[in-house]
């Protein structure tokens, strides 16, 4: 068996090894755990090559992509860490709309390349998100509305196994693998090298409209999206944060995005915004700017992720009415850490325009989604902000339906990422592709359903198995 690899290979106490660990992690909070070895890899022979050192040490497996999970779940004691920031080969084929995309090439980076031959993927909000851990976990994005997680948009995968295998997997061949690589997230047994993905249209016009309040204008401004979330077309992003516009004190941004064909129709879309019962009260508005996903990353949601910071991140989705919410985010309000701590809800489910879902391990979706994220500066502060944000969100327990691994604290909080059967399934085929266990899995794993809310009446729970 050779272990030769081309890449780098940095074993705990080499020169380089601790920055580099560092790195691994996108943002300053890196956890205390410690990978043995660090393999970076220069092409696919390298993954099946560190495969190999891993069994021959007895270690185990641990992945980087592009190291954007907040929670730094590919740093582990005891493993090989497979980065595969060096995987960054992509092809696009215009006239079958269809390319690939190895894991380490950032979202944005795919984007501008398909846009230059005018077509879109859904890619995340934020620019320097890479696509091997943003599309395993599920994959919230621009349009997502309209195309579904982005997962959903691959066709099949290139993997390397937990026996040092190449496989291809989609809806025919190895469709177990390919059915879990499309929601496991952090908890996928095999080593994604190559996406093949679904390349659509780019839209003709991207039209955003701002508004921006107090926070006394809260109550309003969220209860408004709750009603008009689901029905609107529009992609919602209302985000809660500390501002110098309100001298410090948290801001409400409501800025709502049309995808469509004409101006004409993106202006009637975005009107709905101006009957929000808070609209008198707004500090200043930006309306039915046309403009492109691009530049809403570079100047509306890269500003609040800052890698100088340390940041922790959890989620919920849910179809609650705002007034059951309304008294955690008061007492969220007058304790609201500095900025850039935010919250950001989005629209997402139960709308007209929806795609059906295939057979997938993502099956946990819901009208709106809720994201809540600390950020702070002193190591000291850690314990203060992780419990402020973890003991916010199990205060809205009741009225969740689920969390996305994209935004998981499951260390803290785990709760249900899957359905119960899809996790199920998923220790299931983990079992059969990893039976020795080599990779790791999720930080931490939630028990099975007894939250309050009963997500039978979810518009948007996806199929299980
Ligand atoms: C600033 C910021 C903005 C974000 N915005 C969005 C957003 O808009 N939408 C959204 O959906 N998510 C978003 N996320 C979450 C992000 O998509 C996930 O954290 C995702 O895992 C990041 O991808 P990555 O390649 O950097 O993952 P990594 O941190 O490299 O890996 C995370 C985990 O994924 C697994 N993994 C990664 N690559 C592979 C692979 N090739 N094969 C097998 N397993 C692999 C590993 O288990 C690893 O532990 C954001 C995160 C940050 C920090």
């Amino acid at each position: 068996m050779s272990t030769r690899i081309e890449g780098r290979v940095l074993r705990r106490g080499d020169y380089r090894y601790e920055s580099r660990r560092r790195e691994a992690c996108w943002h300053a909070g890196v956890p205390d755990r410690y990978p043995e070895v660090i393999v970076l890899a220069n092409n696919e022979d390298d993954v099946v090559a560190a495969v190999r050192l891993a069994r021959e040490e007895g270690l185990q497996i641990a992945v980087r992509s592009g190291g954007h999970s907040w929670s730094g779940s590919h740093l582990r004691d005891g493993t090989v860490l497979i980065d595969l920031s060096n995987l960054r080969h992509v092809t696009v084929d215009r006239e079958a709309m269809t390319g690939t995309a190895q894991p380490g090439i950032k979202g944005s980076e795919l984007n501008a390349m398909v846009a230059e031959q005018n077509l879109f993927f859904p890619t995340g909000h934020c620019t320097g998100v890479s696509i091997g851990g943003y599309l395993l976990q599920g994959g919230f994005g621009w349009a997502g509305r309209d195309y579904g997680p982005a997962c959903m948009s691959v066709t099949g995968i290139d993997v390397v196994t937990a026996s040092g295998e190449r496989v291809h997997a989609d809806e025919t061949q190895n469709a177990d693998l390919f059915w879990a690589a499309r929601g496991a997230g952090p908890g996928f047994f095999a080593v994604v090298t190559r996406f093949y993905v679904k390349l659509y249209p780019r839209m003709r016009v991207t039209m955003n409209s701002g508004y921006f309040w107090p926070a006394s204008a809260a109550q309003d401004v969220y209860r408004f999206v709750h009603e008009i979330g689901r029905q609107t077309p529009t992609e919602i992003n209302l985000l809660c944060c500390r501002d110098p516009m309100t001298d410090g004190a948290p801001l409400i941004s409501l800025n709502a995005t049309a995808f469509t064909d004409t101006e004409e129709e993106a202006r009637e879309q975005l009107s709905i915004y101006e009957s929000c019962p808070a609209r008198p009260h707004v500090i200043t508005t930006r309306l039915n700017e046309v403009t492109d996903t691009e530049t809403l990353s570079r100047y509306g949601t890269d500003p609040h992720y800052d890698e100088t910071k340390h940041y922790l991140a959890d989620s919920m989705w849910t179809h609650a009415s705002f007034d059951d919410l309304w008294p955690n985010f008061e007492a969220m309000l007058k304790t609201w850490p500095p900025a850039p701590s935010h919250l950001v809800v989005f629209n997402w489910g139960g709308y007209e325009g929806q795609p059906e879902r295939p057979s997938m391990a993502y099956s946990v979706e819901d009208e709106l989604y809720y994201g809540l994220y600390a950020a702070w500066t002193d190591p000291a502060d850690s314990r203060t902000y992780t419990n402020w944000v973890t003991n916010h969100m199990r205060a809205w327990e009741p009225y969740a339906s689920g969390i996305q691994l994209a935004d998981e604290n499951l260390i803290n909080r785990p709760y249900r990422f899957v359905t119960d059967e899809n996790l199920q399934r998923l220790d299931v085929l983990r079992a059969g592709w990893d039976p020795d266990g080599l990779f790791v899995s999720w930080l931490g794993r939630p028990e099975p359903r007894t939250a309050a809310v009963d997500t039978k009446d979810s518009p948007v729970a996806g199929p299980s198995e």
